[in-house]
């Protein structure tokens, strides 16, 4: 309004200036007639005038042009500023921001580190990389300086015209996550999260003992397979590289080996049923998980270990294991699984019972290889020595301090020899199942309750000559002599000792001397207790009764499948007991009405009821001749093997 009025003034002004001028002329015409210096004075004071009103109206124009000047500006902010992207033209250079032409290497502003610098660790200065992003708006705001926007020849040619906004991409800086699988034997495929914005990506490798990282690939894939070596360590790392600039992220840094192989595998048996494995690390195995596999299952993971050994501590005998063992290097990052490594396991009883000739030699081995599995649980002695110098043993397991004990008495007749073998089977077989029941007894409560003594060898000579002839007595007077004897034709049949002596004839009990001839069977011996053998046991059996009660003894002879438990006085019932206990289990037939007529001279089980005052019963195992056959050993470990444990429990009592 204030304006409007201004304006309208002026033009009313004019006017009348204007109209004063034309009144002027016309009088100057009338009065040319009349006065010619009137007529100037009236022209000079308008012209005066109006000359005035002009300069006013000029001085007025000009301050009123700087105050529209301003709300021009202010009034249109948005139109002015959408040029700013509407009128650039399209691929017209935008200096500081469009200047990179493509694919051409900017020296300044590349960042890469090319090998020298760690790209992870060294991506460009973190300034350098804010300007891609911040500055661009802060340019394009200055369209206006934008010179000849008309001037660009073929603006439509310009490819991604939305592209420009979205130019400088976002640069995510969380270190991208890396993974490593193994793939083959030797290969590793690296794996890495994508980025959006992201064109490529460079993979870094750096070998175990390598100084400098090395780029290994550069892709646009997420994921490169890679050759190594196992046993060697490798680090990886990526960068992501953002748009046209290089601009480089980083990634997080992944160490992974394939751990090398396992070798020189190997077990020992370190108790009866249990092993220990041991291996070879390979190096970058940082542990190992172990499986076991049973010939009729799968293989199932037993463990993991951190060293190079498994002891598996319930292992079956006679049942074949296969243990896989696999190395497994392992970080935060990784777990790389190496190549498997096996090895079978069979354990089988130190007895052999596959044997026909179960010798003192076998013997040896067996109780040194049994006390080495069952340390404290197995002990013996050394009760002494027959003519060829051969060792007599007794064999203990159970409880040498629970005050009691029962002795098993084998192999007194040469060519029984299978009833060692029994015996020591017996022995290997209740300290296999120590913790386990047998018979419906559980062998550890019984064996803490009683001792069992065995003399599972008690004529190992006579033994000697049965299964190899008289070449087996080492001693040339003894082999003279016996070569002189009855039965000395056929040595495998031979049940006395080494001089000829039947044991089972030496005791101090109904005893006639010299009754028989030295030979194969039936010699009494020059007098009671002649021979080194039977002084053992009766030494062995004087020695348990001071210190132990002994509560019974069994006597194991061959041939017949027959007990005999008859006796009577004061022990009847005990010996009733364990006769009966001994039929149930074995099945073999009664005694009754077997010895009748002849009375016996100088026998062990006589001795020991009679001299001794203990319970005790003979049992006579298998069917067939002396010496029996080793394939009739499975038929008797069915009938004998719980068989001296069950007497054990019988006799200990509660
Ligand atoms: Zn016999």
């Amino acid at each position: 309004m204030k304006k409007f009025s201004k304006w309208y003034k002026r033009v009313v002004c004019i006017l009348v200036i204007s109209s004063l001028i034309c009144s002027v002329s016309n009088v100057t015409e009338v009065a040319a007639e009349t006065s010619e210096p009137f007529k100037d004075v009236v022209m000079e004071t308008t012209l005066k005038s109006l000359a005035r009103i002009f300069r006013q109206m000029k001085e007025d124009t000009a301050k009123d042009a700087e105050e529209v000047q301003k709300p021009e500006i202010t009034v249109q902010p948005e139109v002015t500023q959408e040029p700013a992207v509407t009128a650039q033209p399209e691929g017209t250079p935008e200096p500081g921001v469009t200047t990179q032409p493509e694919g051409t290497p900017e020296p300044g502003v590349t960042m890469q580190p090319e090998g020298t610098q760690e790209p992870g660790a060294t991506t460009q200065p973190e300034g350098t990389q804010e300007p891609a992003v911040t500055t661009q708006p802060e340019e394009t705001q200055e369209p206006v300086v934008t010179p000849e926007p008309t001037a660009t020849p073929e603006p439509v040619v310009t490819p991604e015209p939305t592209a420009r906004p979205t130019a400088a991409p976002v640069v995510d800086k969380t270190p991208i996550k890396i993974s490593v699988r193994k793939k083959g034997k030797d290969k590793f495929v690296i794996s890495w999260q994508k980025r959006k914005s992201a064109g490529q990506y460079k993979l870094w490798q750096k070998k175990q003992g390598a100084k400098k990282w090395k780029e290994i690939k550069t892709t646009k894939k997420i994921n490169y397979s890679v050759k190594i070596k196992p046993g060697r360590y490798y680090k990886y790392k990526v960068t992501a590289i953002y748009g046209k600039k290089k601009v480089i992220g980083r990634s997080e840094t992944i160490t992974a080996c394939i751990p090398g192989d396992t070798k020189g595998i190997s077990y020992k048996r370190i108790a009866s049923r249990k092993i220990s494995i041991s291996w070879i690390k390979g190096k970058g195995a940082k542990k190992f998980i172990v499986y076991r596999k049973l010939p009729d299952g799968d293989f199932k993971k037993v463990t993991t270990v951190n060293k190079a050994n498994y002891k598996d501590l319930k292992v079956a005998i006679g049942k074949k294991y296969v243990y896989k063992i696999i190395p497994v290097y392992e970080n935060d990052k990784v777990k790389i699984y190496g190549s498997n490594t096996y090895i079978g396991v069979l354990l089988r009883d130190e007895v052999d019972t596959e044997l026909q000739n179960y010798s003192y030699k076998e013997l040896g081995k067996d109780i040194n290889a049994l006390k080495k599995l069952y340390g404290s649980r197995f002990n013996y002695n050394i009760i002494g020595q027959s003519a060829d110098e051969r060792n007599i043993y007794e064999i203990i397991i159970g409880n040498q301090d629970s005050g009691q004990a029962i002795l098993v008495v084998a192999e007194l007749h040469a060519r029984e020899y299978m009833t060692s073998q029994l015996c020591m089977k017996q022995i290997e077989y209740y300290l296999q199942n120590y913790n386990e029941e047998i018979g419906g007894v559980k062998v550890s409560d019984v064996l803490r309750r009683i001792a069992i003594h065995y003399v599972p060898m008690a004529n190992p000579d006579g033994a000697a000559i049965s299964q190899y002839g008289f070449s087996a007595i080492r001693n040339t007077s003894l082999r003279k002599k016996l070569l002189k004897m009855p039965g000395a034709g056929n040595p495998s049949l031979w049940k006395a000792n080494a001089r000829g002596v039947d044991l089972n004839k030496n005791y101090p009990y109904e005893y006639v001397a010299r009754q028989g001839r030295r030979g194969s069977q039936g010699y009494t011996g020059p007098k009671k207790c002649s021979e080194p053998e039977t002084i053992a046991i009766i030494n062995l059996v004087n020695k348990l009764k001071k210190s132990v009660t002994i509560r019974g003894e069994i006597n194991y002879h061959a041939t017949g499948s027959i007990i005999f438990g008859d006796y009577e006085g004061p022990l009847k019932k005990a010996i009733t007991d364990m006769y009966e206990l001994a039929c149930n289990i074995t099945g073999y037939a009664s005694s009754t009405g077997y010895s009748g007529d002849n009375k016996s001279v100088g026998n062990l089980r006589e001795f020991v009821m009679y001299k001794k005052n203990l319970p005790s019963i003979t049992l006579e195992i298998g069917t067939k001749p002396c010496p029996l056959p080793v394939s009739e050993f499975k038929e008797i470990w069915k009938k004998n093997k719980d068989l001296i444990l069950l007497e054990a429990n019988l006799l200990a009592g509660e």
